[in-house]
């Protein structure tokens, strides 16, 4: 081994680099974070308020939630500085919504019943199989922001979506990297890394018969993981409850394992072609810099740290 500070790895299917210090002894006291409650004990949750009724419901934050101002020179033209509804490049589209547990539902999700897990996925496959229908929308992103580090707006359980007019730009890079990728090795790159990671078993953390999990090898946050479906399908929108069933037991499963750090806060993020969420940073102090995003045209799971 080369004696570098920082180990240089390539994401094989984008070409983005990471740069990782490797000789340095894991130390649980750099990241052991509990997540930090949003609100008090006992302060008004407007997830338990609205929408009303109990069981898992769905609340819709911000109807046509986005309005593509384009450029500057764009928006000035198109009108948009008004502000009216409707006078964007495109109009106002798009949502914000988010699936809500019960009333009273304020623990993590790993400790939820599965049932109401279960019930929540649900609901946000069915989420993604609407905007598809609809054809409105080119993008829609389910994640879990769990704890106030992780940008949690509330403790209540839920999953937020966001219904977007376009494809952000790495979410386009990782899948013309994808195609590339199946163009040059002429395997799904997805399903290859399923089965060299099962094989090398280096990198895996959990597996059943549906799902595998692993620390990707250009892991761009410390604890990122991927919990890929072992059946090749690039659409969340078409998992079958039985996947729903066995996806909410992986989740539950891997975010349990993650109490080792306290209970850390964390991003869980669902992603499929047209579907993701990412956000970039660089932390010092940590061995690593990170680029933290989500990635997979296949549909996947990412739970990792902030
Ligand atoms: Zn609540
Ligand atoms: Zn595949």
């Amino acid at each position: 081994m080369a004696g570098g500070l920082f180990e240089l790895r390539k994401d094989p299917i984008t070409g983005w680099w990471v740069a990782v210090v490797v000789d340095r002894e894991f130390e649980r006291q750099r990241f052991q974070v509990a997540a930090r409650p949003v609100s008090p004990p006992g302060a008004a949750c407007q997830n338990c308020e609205q929408p009303s009724g109990d069981g898992v419901r769905v609340r819709v934050l911000k109807p046509q939630a986005f309005s593509v101002a384009g450029t500057e020179r764009e928006a000035r033209e198109s009108g948009h500085d008004d502000r009216a509804p409707g006078l964007g490049l495109v109009g106002d589209c798009g949502s914000w919504q988010t699936i809500v547990a019960p009333v009273g539902h304020h623990g993590s999700l790993a400790e939820e019943r599965p049932a109401i897990v279960v019930e929540m996925l649900a609901r946000a496959r069915d989420a993604v199989a609407a905007a598809r229908d609809a054809g409105e929308t080119d993008y829609l992103q389910v994640v879990q922001n769990w704890g106030a580090q992780a940008g949690a707006r509330t403790d209540h359980l839920c999953l937020d979506f966001y219904d977007l007019p376009q494809i952000p730009h790495r979410i386009g890079e990782e899948l013309g990297g994808a195609a590339r990728y199946l163009i040059r090795e002429g395997v799904c790159p997805y399903c290859r890394l399923v089965r060299d990671e099962l094989a090398d078993r280096v990198r895996v953390v959990w597996e059943d018969a549906a799902s595998v999990c692993f620390a990707p090898y250009a892991s761009r946050s410390p604890f990122e993981l991927w919990v890929v479906p072992r059946h090749h399908d690039a659409d969340f929108g078409r998992a079958t409850d039985e996947q729903i069933a066995s996806a909410t037991e992986t989740l539950q499963k891997v975010l349990a394992m993650l109490s080792v750090l306290d209970g850390p806060p964390y991003n869980l993020v669902c992603i499929r072609p047209r579907c993701a969420y990412a956000s970039t940073r660089r932390i010092t102090g940590t061995g690593r810099y990170i680029h933290a995003c989500a990635r997979s045209p296949a549909w996947s799971w990412v739970p990792g740290c902030p």
